[in-house]
């Protein structure tokens, strides 16, 4: 019998491996690959602080996975993953339901000889009370475009009362790449929707504050790449506080641990990740404190060989017995190459290869203002890019993913029709 990969999640390396197991067993016939996914497109997650500020229209850079599977000789099935029975070799997914609650698809169970578990993970709001009620969390396209609206109707709102002098103000929890980079961008979107006409605030009127718990921003990375990102956060007028917890979160302000109060319309949590819920009790399997999938260099789960788990969901040991691989789309990309020689090499009962995780150092976008961050290399050590130069570094990692989807050609012709639109429609979306 034909062996069943099922890949669950087809975000930045769920989507990446079934793609390319589908264009080399899957074409072949030696493998019949299936991906599973909560929702009918994708959309790269990097990408969500561009969709909250509106500088980047979601619909237009969303890829479907129907058309996708059928390019690529997989399968798609659309479900949520709620179960597992690991003795029969089966997952269950949830039935799919309509805007309107209407089962779409019914609940079922899908047999697998291989399972990839690759579900991602969500905002960690560690408890911090009223956190989950009062903030939006990035998490999937449909929170960035909530939070994008919400923008929208305090500049409609201002608009229409145009006279009196008003301000809106934005509180970001979390200093991290996500946060400082939805910073930046909401400082450029503030910029054009004055610039449309929407005059009612004015530019330096959208109040941002970021904050963070730590000492500094981007605290996972080296103080020479914060440092100036944190420059270019004041030149734009943002306001940082470091070393300042958030302690309680209400309807219209932070309560902070020191006993100060935040206010702001507008709250955003980027202060760290943690795996769904639900993989902390999935039969049995191995889970860490945030609920990552414990798996071993091979990518197997500590107690299925069956099973294998990647990206932000998979607790990987980085070599040095303290830490995992951080969660990051570059690993999810890495681990994604390597699962499809291991997937190959398991067809053929042959040992499976280590993930060794490479760090080819960190991007941060300032939007449109700049960008910061480092490079790493085998001969040159790490180098510091600050700049335009960076900018286009950090935007080639979205083509790179591209191009692991669609090809060079076809991801040539996107870059082409992206350069169109952009003198056809505004430069901000505004619906
Ligand atoms: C705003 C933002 C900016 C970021 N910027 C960067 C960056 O610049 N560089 C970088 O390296 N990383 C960045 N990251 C992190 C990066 O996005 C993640 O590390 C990466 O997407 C992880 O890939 P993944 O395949 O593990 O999961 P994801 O890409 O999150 O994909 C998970 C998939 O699983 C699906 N899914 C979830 N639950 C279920 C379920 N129960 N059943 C079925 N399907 C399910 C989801 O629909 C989704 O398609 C950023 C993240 C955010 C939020």
């Amino acid at each position: 019998m034909t062996h069943r990969i099922v890949v669950v999640g087809g975000g930045a390396g769920g989507l990446e491996l079934a793609t390319r197991l589908g264009r080399t067993l899957g074409k072949r016939g030696k493998a019949a690959i299936t991906l599973v996914d909560a929702h009918l497109t994708h959309l790269w997650k990097p990408l969500l602080h561009e969709v909250a500020a509106g500088s980047l229209n979601s619909s237009e850079n969303e890829l479907n996975y129907v058309a996708q599977a059928k390019w690529n000789h997989f399968e798609f099935q659309i479900g949520r993953l709620c179960g597992l029975d690991r003795a029969a070799q089966r997952i269950a997914l949830a039935a799919t339901f309509d805007e309107a609650g209407i089962e779409l698809v019914p609940a079922r169970t899908l047999p697998y000889d291989s399972l990839v578990i690759a579900v991602g993970s969500i905002t960690n709001d560690f408890g911090i009370a009223g956190a989950a009620e009062h903030c939006v969390f990035l998490d999937t396209p449909v929170h960035a475009e909530r939070f994008h609206h919400q923008l929208l109707r305090h500049y409609l709102r201002a608009h229409a009362r145009e006279g009196a002098h008003q301000h809106i103000s934005v509180a970001i929890v979390g200093a991290g790449a996500t946060g400082v980079e939805l910073a930046a961008e909401l400082r450029h979107a503030a910029q054009q929707l004055t610039a449309y006409g929407l005059s009612g605030i004015a530019p330096q009127d959208m109040r941002i504050t970021l904050i963070e718990a730590g000492p500094k921003v981007l605290p996972a990375l080296l103080e020479r790449v914060s440092e100036p990102a944190h420059q270019t956060l004041k030149k734009l007028g943002i306001t940082v506080f470091t070393s300042s917890p958030v302690k309680e979160v209400a309807a219209d302000s932070l309560k902070m641990a020191d006993g100060s109060v935040i206010f702001a319309s507008l709250k955003v949590w980027a202060a760290g990740i943690r795996a769904p819920a639900f993989l902390n009790n999935l039969d049995g399997l191995e889970s860490n404190r945030i609920g990552q999938l414990v798996v071993r260099p091979t990518l197997q789960t500590t107690l299925d060989d069956n099973i294998f788990a990647l990206g932000d969901c998979a607790a990987c040991p980085l070599g040095d017995g303290r830490q995992n691989v951080p969660p990051r789309a570059q690993a999810a990309h890495q681990q994604a190459a390597l699962l499809v020689k291991s997937m190959q090499l398991r067809l053929n009962d042959r040992p499976l290869p280590p993930y060794r995780y490479r760090d080819y150092g960190s991007l941060v976008s300032l939007s449109r203002f700049s960008a910061v961050g480092n490079l790493m290399g085998n001969l040159m050590g790490s180098i510091k890019l600050e700049g335009w130069l960076a900018r286009m570094f950090y935007l080639s990692l979205y083509r790179m993913h591209q191009i692991v989807l669609y090809g060079a050609f076809r991801t040539a012709l996107l870059m082409l029709s992206d350069r169109i639109g952009r003198s056809t429609e505004p430069r901000l979306k505004l619906h």
